[in-house]
């Protein structure tokens, strides 16, 4: 992992005043990549773990209480890689050095 992946960000509709507000979530799995063309997919699996709605101060902690108050607890995000990219900041570079 790393090359400067940027963590996704989650927001969901407050439960108690229906404002919009930022929820942790922690990434629990990630599959396998996948190649298409030139970009290598893979999929990671998000669980929502604590949320704290800044207006009306509602807390949810653990994903049991973001569950019981029929929130999106899980998300899957994409993640896609250009294949070029990966040369670049990857392995070795002595593909082209055999005579
Ligand atoms: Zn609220």
């Amino acid at each position: 992992m790393g090359n400067g992946e940027v963590k996704p960000i989650f927001f969901a509709e407050c439960p108690a005043c229906k404002n919009k507000i930022w929820i942790k979530s922690d990434e629990v799995r990630r599959s396998t990549e996948r190649l298409e063309g030139k970009i290598l997919y893979s999929d990671a699996v998000y669980v929502s773990t604590f949320l704290k709605c800044p207006v009306c101060e509602l807390t949810l902690t653990g994903s049991d209480e973001i569950r019981a108050a029929n929130l999106p607890q899980q998300h899957i995000v994409q993640f896609e890689e250009d294949l070029a990219h990966r040369f670049m900041y990857g392995d070795d570079e002595d593909a082209y050095g055999d005579e």
